[in-house]
């Protein structure tokens, strides 16, 4: 059985920073991925990363920027120190390889993106992820004797041992259906968003909640469930996301009567708003009857304003998208968007160390919830929370791992539960529904009733919904019954996973009765801080008449008292 002093699940940025960070302290460290790690989905990352590193800036106008795109919901004290490490960690990939896009003085070069005060994004092309995340992964070669990878490992469950500390993990090797336990001093997850828990999604097919729910099982807490986020451009058929780049660039918006209708909504940053106030603005021209393409059910986005070279040089992977899947030149004519699911604000309640409330587990990047994002993220802040975060929890974990000896830990009953739950998904007759069918009418239920505007009706509607699916998924069938690359059964539980994530999300958003960042309740249209300003956790309770409690916890406010939010 391997046994690590830390062990990291999930192989993206955060999951990679983390096991670089660690085995840079020296400590003995494991990575497994349920896919190739460069198959992550930060991969697919296009925009860029957020620091102030232009002279005539300075972290604190990022840090506001990013508490005010928040909606105030945000922990200050851990968005300081994300805006003030920014400079020197993007600095760092830098120096490790990353190839930068850099100006005619050969600076490095920054683009505009959505709520922040001036130029603060750097960038390479349109392809920022890709270009991070192989660097990394070069670097992690080099670590080869202290990082072991476990690549297309599958996670099932958290070990814990008698006093409710964490100590590893329970996996299915995909590639032959072995299941294995794996100790650790430390267990970081870094599994990702739940973005696949909606229909359509700009999230990759992976992106099925694990990380949130495995935690949420084993009695951790999750934060600010309630806000997910709603990309102002993805295409309409799809859901295939155009990055704010774009309109960092300059490309406007327009409705049907040719109005760059932000002006109404956002004067001064007019299309580089923060999302949540252009997906709504978008989405009110679309229910007014101002919309463009199928059942006017689009936008206009019109990137023909940039100059053709920029364009063709800095946004050329959306130039190929738009030609390959909405067959349109998107530098001679404009492309149909509309607002999508993007990305979620909320998962595993952490500390700015990356540690849970219980002992021995760390999360970092898109399913942990420091909170750095609040009611809203500010595009390129995603990539650099993933960076910052992952680093100081594998330091973490590192340090903590130096002063305790392996956990002895049972893993035997776990370990047989596991893989005989397995069994029972392979076996089970074909009388229920097939997991396709759940997991695509879970989509379109979140995508209707938990999106950009939500209601008590359409909320409690939802819930409903969910509890019929969740027992539909209990008994979901599959075709696949062998054990060699079984993804159909892999599909099966993150079915499981993803219905966690939907109902713990639509249960915040109930008990949230006010209107804040991506959350906005048609019901509640304004937001209340005298009852509002604060976090929402939700925990599992167990045994009979369990499920999601709700509890609070305080939002840290160090510097910028909540003011009324204007773009
Ligand atoms: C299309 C798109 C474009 C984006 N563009 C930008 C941008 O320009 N700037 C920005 O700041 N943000 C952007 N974002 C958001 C940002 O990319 C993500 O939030 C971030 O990359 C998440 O990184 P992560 O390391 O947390 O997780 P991921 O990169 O999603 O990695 C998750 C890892 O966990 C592993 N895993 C999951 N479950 C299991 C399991 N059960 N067992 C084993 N392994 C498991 C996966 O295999 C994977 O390795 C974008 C997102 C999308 C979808």
């Amino acid at each position: 059985m391997p046994a690590h002093d830390v062990l990291i699940i999930g192989a993206g940025l955060a999951g990679q920073r983390a096991a670089l960070a660690a085995a840079e302290k020296g400590a003995s460290v494991a990575i497994m991925s349920k896919v190739h790690p460069v198959r992550s989905h930060s991969v697919a990352a296009a925009g860029g990363i957020n620091a102030a590193i232009s002279v005539d800036d300075d972290w604190h106008s990022h840090a506001y920027d990013t508490v005010k795109g928040s909606d105030f919901l945000g922990d200050q004290d851990a968005i300081e120190i994300m805006c003030s490490e920014a400079p020197g960690e993007v600095m760092h990939l830098e120096h490790m390889g990353v190839t930068f896009h850099r100006n005619d003085k050969g600076e490095m070069d920054l683009r505009a993106f959505g709520g922040a005060s001036m130029k603060r994004t750097a960038y390479v092309a349109d392809i920022t992820g890709q270009a991070l995340l192989h660097v990394l992964y070069e670097q992690l070669m080099k670590h080869h004797e202290t990082v072991e990878r476990f690549e297309e490992w599958f996670t099932t469950s958290l070990l814990k041992d008698d006093a409710g500390r964490c100590c590893g993990v329970l996996a299915r090797d995909v590639r032959s259906g072995r299941m294995e336990a794996f100790t650790a001093k430390n267990v970081i997850l870094a599994c990702g968003g739940a973005g696949q828990a909606y229909k359509p999604t700009t999230n990759g097919l992976i992106v099925t909640g694990d990380g949130i729910a495995m935690a949420y099982r084993a009695g951790a807490p999750l934060m600010d469930m309630e806000m997910v986020q709603y990309h102002p451009t993805c295409l309409v058929e799809t859901g295939i996301l155009i990055t704010e780049g774009a309109r960092g660039e300059g490309a406007h918006l327009l409705n049907a009567n040719g109005e760059r209708f932000m002006e109404k909504m956002a004067p001064n940053k007019m299309e580089l708003a923060s999302r949540d106030v252009v997906s709504r603005a978008e989405q009110i021209e679309i229910n007014e009857g101002r919309g463009v393409g199928p059942n006017g059910s689009g936008i206009y986005l019109d990137v023909t304003v940039v100059p053709r070279k920029r364009t063709l040089e800095a946004l050329r992977e959306i130039v190929n998208l738009g030609r390959d899947f909405a067959g349109v030149d998107i530098t001679k004519e404009p492309i149909t968007i509309r607002p999508g699911q993007h990305y979620i604000m909320g998962g595993v309640k952490t500390d700015v160390d990356g540690r849970t409330p219980i002992e021995g587990l760390y999360a970092a990047g898109e399913v942990a919830c420091v909170s750095v994002h609040g009611g809203n993220r500010l595009g390129a802040n995603s990539l650099l929370d993933t960076l910052i975060f992952g680093r100081r929890a594998g330091e973490h974990a590192a340090a903590r791992s130096a002063s305790m000896g392996m956990p002895a830990v049972d893993t035997k009953a776990q370990l047989r539960e596991d893989a005989g739950r397995i069994d029972g998904i392979i076996a089970r007759p074909h009388d229920g529904r097939r997991v396709s069918e759940i997991k695509n009418e879970l989509g379109e239920l979140m995508n209707k009733h938990a999106a950009v505007f939500r209601d008590e009706q359409g909320l409690q509607h939802a819930l409903g919904e969910i509890g019929r699916l969740k027992e539909e998924a209990g008994k979901a069938w599959i075709d696949d019954r062998g054990t060699v690359f079984n993804q159909d059964v892999l599909g099966a539980i993150e079915l499981g996973y993803m219905v966690d994530c939907a109902e713990a999300t639509v249960v915040a958003a109930i008990e949230r009765k006010e209107s804040r960042g991506a959350q906005f309740r048609t019901d509640y249209p304004e937001r209340n801080d005298g009852e509002w300003l604060k976090h929402i956790d939700i925990t599992l309770e167990d045994g009979a008449g369990g499920g999601p409690r709700v509890s609070y916890s305080p939002v840290t406010i160090t510097q910028w008292q909540p003011e009324e939010r204007k773009y």
